[in-house]
């Protein structure tokens, strides 16, 4: 649910930002486009949402500039993060930490690394070996030692999500354009 447009019209930053990303599952989806997750049946797959609300967060988070709807080439669409989704990074990443501070007791269960020296990134997105502020897509996410594997049937989405990859690298590819 959005919040009453009263709230928001309180000129304030975090109220707006609320209305476009304070419900639950819009920041889920958020954060699977961070790890690769295009395509709807992906989405819904992955987060085991309705697929009526999935189809109504999509269409508003393509409404407010944080997903565009594009073609995968192949007949189909693909949802991926534009430039103003990406700068929601800081804000999911902090969230992370803090789940992983607070509600994670077996310990990390995702492990981001700058890829290109393999250094864990600080709370402030800092590499901590070399000290770069690591950009969005050479973070490499993987299982960390909280990490339990799920039961049940294969699930080929979170299968790839927790198999060592940079973000936004997509998790499924395109059929080759023929
Ligand atoms: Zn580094």
């Amino acid at each position: 649910m959005t919040l009453p447009h009263t709230y928001a019209d309180g000129n304030c930053p975090l109220a707006r930002t609320l209305e476009v990303v304070g419900e639950r599952w819009t920041l889920m989806i958020v954060r699977d486009a961070f790890y690769g997750v295009r395509r709807f049946g992906d989405f819904a797959t992955q987060l085991g949402i309705p697929r009526a609300v999935l189809t109504s967060r999509l269409k508003s988070l393509v409404r407010e500039g944080v997903l565009s709807r594009e073609s995968d080439g192949a007949g189909g669409v693909e949802y991926r993060l534009t430039d103003k989704g990406v700068a929601l990074w800081p804000a999911v990443h902090a969230l992370m930490n803090w789940g992983e501070a607070f509600y994670s007791p077996n310990g990390v269960k995702r492990l981001l690394r700058h890829d290109l020296d393999g250094g864990l990134l600080d709370p402030e997105g800092r590499c901590r070996d070399c000290g770069a502020a690591v950009p969005v897509p050479e973070i490499r996410s993987e299982p960390g030692p909280g990490y339990r594997p799920p039961g049940g049937v294969a699930d080929p989405v979170s299968d790839a999500i927790n198999t060592p990859r940079r973000l936004l690298q997509p998790i499924t590819q395109a059929p080759a354009r023929g």
